[in-house]
């Protein structure tokens, strides 16, 4: 298992602050301290409006939502997030003006900010197909702590990954 599969393209400070909590045993603690409120959007009608409402709020002139869902065949690296160094072309075969909305189902159980944090995320893929600095001035502006939220989440994958059986 490759543990910081979740973190390439870090520098190498945070990697070494991420090692030395892993080893003292702090990086599940930590992230449940900070991450306490759970994600109560449990099916895909109740992330339609979810996502609905946030669209609302933020990106109301772009095209109309089309399908939203949890799909449990996404993989959280390879369609959703990319590794941080990709720039572009991450999303293989994603049409520039997508109206679906599929979320990887690992954030069902997540906490509730890092749901918040993938739907806008993918929210700001309606205008910005890349991983361009367009994009991510969309990203902080519908969610300040937008970069936080995504390194985070990260490490929260990292744990999983760690914890996991
Ligand atoms: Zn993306």
């Amino acid at each position: 298992m490759e543990p910081f599969k979740y973190l390439v393209g870090y520098p190498e400070h945070l990697l070494a602050k991420v090692r030395q909590l892993i080893e003292q045993g702090r990086l599940g603690t930590m992230l449940a301290d900070r991450y306490a409120e759970p994600n109560m959007v449990r099916n895909d009608a109740q992330l339609y409006d979810y996502v609905q409402a946030l669209k609302d709020r933020h990106l109301r002139k772009a095209v109309p939502l089309g399908k939203v869902l949890y799909d449990s065949k996404l993989q959280v690296m390879k369609h959703a997030l990319g590794t941080h160094t990709a720039i572009s072309r991450v999303h293989g075969g994603r049409l520039k003006a997508s109206r679906e909305i599929r979320i990887a189902t690992v954030f069902r159980d997540a906490p509730a900010d890092f749901l918040r944090m993938i739907v806008v995320h993918e929210l700001a893929h309606m205008k910005e197909a890349d991983h361009n600095k367009a994009f991510y001035q969309l990203c902080t502006h519908m969610e300040p702590d937008y970069h936080q939220l995504e390194f985070d989440l990260r490490l929260y994958l990292t744990h999983m990954e760690l914890t996991r059986g």
